[in-house]
């Protein structure tokens, strides 16, 4: 493809040439001074002879004019009369058309069978390539060594100066090389990176020319889906072109640009294409598997963070549970004693104590170490429970009760884990709503499914935040400091139903406040005999 190739190659025919036409005319003269004692036929077969010879070394061109200049000088210098194209004999006509039809036909035949073994050998070598890259990848540790194989395999077979494969990573767009091979500097460096970063966004071929203009893909609307680099498929290179940049796609997604540069213009026999397409997709699948090794590892970092971060809390709650007793203990005392702090003392080692044992919770509900026991419940009893459990701190409070339906409903939960869902929810409602308005409970069955609605005239919450108070420890930016809760209650009391193939959600209430729902999964009413 260089100067430094082709020069040489033009000598070397050059040479076989003037060799060929020197043979003939030494086989002449040889010829010619043994005129009077050889036959035609002699002749005709020592000329053959040379030109076959002449087109297995030098190729068609050569055989052809060989054949030529041998039927001239056969019937020019051998056929009487001599040193003239006429002939005296009417059948040597027809040895003369013989002699050329014979090394047509010869030289035809022989450059055939050169080029099927050319094509031959040529197809055993990318075959060959092929296999090496297959093992290449295969036995590829990382990733990126794989892709550094094929950006080799690719930059040698199409004898380019450079075969890169990049790829967009994240926000900004920044597309960064992650495999090279050969000389990307310099001459082969990219006019400009922001056409590497059309092609992957845009999953559509392009070139860039020695002039330093730029061609993209030409469109082919309804096109079936294009491998030849691009929207339409079946792209030729055009001319002037240093480098070419191809969308490497896996199941019709662009995952990174393989970009191939020359000092010289690139140009691609069909041969050449169709296997720059099968490596393209080889290199795409490569790019594909780096990425799927990265975002294993970072699940695996992230795994290993949150086991770390359970057993801390795990750890550090179970530590506190001990020395929290002896200050609650100590608290009592005092307070039996008359001591007035001694009450609030107590009082704070409580909430203290709620709050690790929320944490303990939540740790083991993340770990899957807390186990929930999901039966046949009547849906009654667990409100009932559930109200019974906040009177004690909200005795001045309206709590209004379900309506009462059609008849009992039932379902199959862990009544215990379902009254501390419920009784969370109550407390929510009390906390955050205006003493005087009431808390509303709805209940309601529906494809299979209970809906317990806790609803309240409280402030509601902004639709940024309906996802994020479900998160731990997260508490709103306005919610009071004073109501006592650690961000943990809502985290919990979702992960709670969870395990138990039920809910928590958040809906707006109209008019103003909240309405949280449970969702459990509904039962049939059991059968009494
Ligand atoms: P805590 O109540 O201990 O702060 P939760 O997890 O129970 O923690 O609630 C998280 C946040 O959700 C609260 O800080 C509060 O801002 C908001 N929230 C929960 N229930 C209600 C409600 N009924 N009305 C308004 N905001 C609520």
């Amino acid at each position: 493809m260089t100067d430094s190739v082709e020069r040489p190659r033009a000598l070397r025919r050059a040479g076989t040439w003037v060799l060929a036409f020197v043979t003939l005319a030494g086989v002449t003269a040889g010829m010619l001074a043994l005129r009077a004692h050889l036959d035609k036929a002699h002749i005709a077969l020592v000329y053959l002879l040379v030109v076959l010879v002449g087109s297995a070394v030098g190729g068609r061109a050569l055989g052809l004019t060989l054949a030529g200049v041998a039927f001239l000088a056969f019937n020019f210098i051998f056929l009487p009369p001599y040193y003239t194209l006429a002939i005296e004999d009417p059948f040597d006509w027809l040895v003369l058309a013989a002699f050329l039809a014979t090394s047509i036909v010869a030289t035809q035949l022989l450059n055939r069978a050169q080029a099927g073994a050319l094509e031959a050998r040529q197809r055993a070598a990318e075959v060959e390539r092929l296999a090496m890259l297959g093992s290449e990848t295969l036995n590829a540790g990382r990733a990126e060594d794989a892709l550094g194989a094929i950006a080799e395999v690719i930059r040698s077979t199409l004898r380019v100066a450079c075969a890169e494969i990049l790829v967009d990573r994240g926000a900004p767009p920044r597309i960064t090389p992650v495999a090279r091979a050969g000389a990307c500097g310099a001459a082969a460096a990219p006019a400009d990176d922001s056409l590497a970063a059309w092609v992957a966004r845009m999953g559509t071929g392009a070139e860039e020319h020695h002039d330093r203009t730029m061609r993209v893909a030409p469109a082919a609307p309804g096109a079936a889906a294009p491998d030849a680099w691009g929207r339409g498929g079946g792209w030729q290179v055009t001319s002037g072109t240093r480098a070419l940049l191809v969308p490497l796609r896996v199941r019709e997604r662009t995952v990174g640009v393989l970009r191939i540069a020359h000092d010289e213009p690139i140009a691609l026999d069909p041969a050449q294409q169709q296997f720059l397409d099968a490596l393209s997709y080889y290199a795409a699948l490569g790019v594909e598997r780096m990425r799927l090794v990265a975002e294993a590892e970072r699940a695996e970092a992230l795994r290993q963070a949150d086991a770390l971060k359970n057993a801390l809390i795990a750890g550090v709650s179970h530590d506190f549970r001990t020395p929290l007793t002896t200050i609650k203990g100590l608290a009592h005392r005092l307070a039996r004693e008359g001591f007035a702090e001694g009450a609030s003392i107590e009082e704070e080692a409580d909430r203290l104590n709620r709050i690790v044992a929320d944490l303990l919770d939540l740790s083991r509900l993340s770990a899957g170490g807390l186990s929930v026991h999901a039966e046949l419940n009547a849906v009654d009893d667990l409100v009932g429970a559930a109200v019974r459990g906040v009177r004690g701190v909200a005795a001045s409070r309206t709590i209004v009760p379900p309506r009462a339906g059609a008849g009992p409903l039932f379902g199959t939960f862990d009544l215990a884990q379902s009254v501390r869902i419920l009784v969370n929810l109550l407390e929510n409602a009390l906390k955050y709503a205006p003493a005087d308005t009431p808390i509303e409970l709805a209940v309601a069955e529906h494809d299979g499914r209970l809906r317990i609605d806790v609803a309240d005239r409280g402030p509601g919450i902004p639709e940024a935040e309906r996802e994020r108070v479900f998160e731990p420890f997260y508490r709103a930016p306005g919610a009071p400091p004073d109501v006592g809760g650690a961000g943990l209650g809502l985290a919990i009391a979702r992960r709670l139903a969870e395990a138990q193939g039920g809910a928590v959600r958040f809906r707006p209430r109209p008019g103003g406040g909240s309405i949280f729902t449970l969702d459990l999964p509904a039962a049939q009413a059991p059968v009494l005999r």
